[in-house]
């Protein structure tokens, strides 16, 4: 995992010859500049925090340990200045939570995945079938639901997302559920169609947070999708799928200091119990190999 990032940084750090030598240490934070970039961190996400790593080690004392005491730590403070971690309940039942995404994010997966997650909680959860607009995603949506065991809201006869996502809203008030995961469209690409589709059924249900599932291996797109999202719909929180097919590592960085929402769970696989919590300290220990 992480080869871009885990392989450079002892190149980086090996770069410091003699403590104090301050030529080594430019040596060894262009060698760390070069890597992160290599890893797909935002290039201004990559100046800020090599910036921040060589003031720190030249406060801590020019060593190996100090340079990799300042990664750490600067790594750790991008990854954890963001906010919550996980899921946040809202006081008063049913947690209404919009999954929002693009087309082949995993939006529709990792919605099974955190009803699964949920529901090992002892949470009573219903899935809502609000992506018309990719065929199978409903059909999806029932075979995972049936797996997992949760209940699903869907109307085979319905063409409006807004009228399933006001009617699972109704049932699970009425059920008294206690979170109701929406799958909304995805598109391949963001337009506008799309984004005046989900403020509608976002103004509707009036939803606790919107989830914005982020693809991994879409490097700098991911970060530049989760920004438009962000502004246009406003999103609280970001899932990142494919976790495990990324070598590179840089985007959970990038989106954490570029989008500034927090990220909340990693998708780690294609099976339902493949969601963690983002927990920065481990996502650093990886990172760092
Ligand atoms: P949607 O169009 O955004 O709803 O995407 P899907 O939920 O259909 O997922 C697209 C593909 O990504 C499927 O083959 C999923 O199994 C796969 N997928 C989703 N999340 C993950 C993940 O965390 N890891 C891996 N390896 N595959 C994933």
């Amino acid at each position: 995992m992480f080869d871009s990032i885990t392989g450079s940084i002892t190149n980086a750090v090996n770069k410091i010859r003699h403590k104090d030598d301050v030529a080594s240490l430019k040596k060894a934070i262009t060698e760390l500049k070069k890597s992160l970039l290599k890893a797909d961190v935002h290039h201004k996400t990559t100046k800020d925090l090599v910036t921040a790593i060589e003031l720190e080690t030249k406060r801590l004392g020019i060593g190996h340990d100090s340079f990799l005491k300042a990664l750490k730590d600067e790594l750790t403070k991008i990854l954890t200045t963001t906010g919550n971690q996980g899921f946040v309940f809202s006081n008063t039942p049913p947690t209404v939570v919009l999954m929002t995404g693009l087309q082949g994010s995993g939006k529709t997966t990792t919605t099974g995945k955190l009803a699964n997650y949920l529901k090992l909680r002892k949470k009573k959860v219903l899935v809502a079938a609000a992506d018309l607009q990719r065929l199978a995603a409903v059909e999806q949506l029932k075979q995972i639901a049936a797996q997992i065991e949760v209940d699903i809201y869907f109307d085979d006869n319905e063409k409006d997302p807004v009228k399933i996502a006001l009617a699972a809203k109704e049932k699970a008030k009425k059920e008294f559920y206690d979170v109701l995961l929406i799958d909304t469209a995805g598109r391949l690409a963001i337009d506008e169609e799309l984004m005046k589709q989900l403020k509608k059924v976002k103004d509707s249900v009036n939803p606790n947070e919107i989830f914005y599932v982020a693809d991994s291996l879409t490097g700098h797109d991911a970060t530049k999708t989760a920004t438009s999202f962000k502004e246009q719909i406003g999103i609280d929180g970001v899932i990142l799928s494919k976790y495990d097919g990324d070598t590179k590592g840089g985007v959970a960085i990038s989106i954490a200091n570029q989008v500034g929402v927090p990220l909340r769970f990693i998708g780690t696989g294609e099976k339902m119990p493949d969601l963690e919590v983002f927990i920065p300290d481990r996502i650093v220990s990886r990172l760092m190999g």
